[in-house]
């Protein structure tokens, strides 16, 4: 099963093998900025430069061209949404979230992604605890094991973003 990675540029600098590793297991990467902006409080300038830089250090250290870019904490700004047109990325949002920046357990994360999963559905869920209030993404990795189960009873495939536009 393939998923689509966004990836902080900053923290691709930090674990450039880590990275790599996500891409030669045919995952798909994208962008969630080189820092983590906020981008509706984000100084225009800025804001273009976050996301030049990210989509620069992916392309130079793991050979992608993003072809997404989720902004962090949901929030767009004008500067933003020009500077992802300009270098070719589509800006994504989700249509189910684990809530799993939150202390909450794996049961409970599961729970609520399966109680949104549908056909076409976008699952956002987050591989670091970062900038959450959790101490780990542990609960996250072991909700996946009962999300994957949930969806093959149900006959819908989990797939990255690229390979989902692409089949439709
Ligand atoms: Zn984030």
């Amino acid at each position: 099963m393939h998923a689509t990675f966004f990836f902080l540029g900053t923290q691709v600098e930090s674990h450039p093998d880590l990275a790599r590793e996500v891409v030669d297991r045919g995952h798909e990467v994208a962008l969630h900025g080189y820092g983590h902006e906020r981008q509706d409080r984000t100084p225009p300038q800025r804001s273009a430069e976050d996301l030049q830089r990210g989509f620069s250090v992916l392309d130079e250290s793991l050979g992608v061209q993003c072809r997404w870019y989720r902004p962090p904490y949901g929030r767009m700004s004008a500067a933003a949404a020009r500077t992802c047109a300009s270098l070719g990325m589509s800006v994504v949002y989700w249509s189910t979230w684990g809530l799993d920046w939150e202390r909450i357990s794996a049961a409970r994360i599961a729970e609520i992604v399966t109680g949104e999963l549908d056909d076409g559905g976008i699952v956002l869920l987050h591989d670091s605890a970062r900038y959450a209030r959790r101490q780990s993404a542990a609960a996250t990795a072991d909700a996946i094991e009962v999300i994957v189960e949930n969806a093959r009873e149900r006959g819908i495939s989990l797939t990255s973003l690229g390979d989902a536009v692409s089949a439709a």
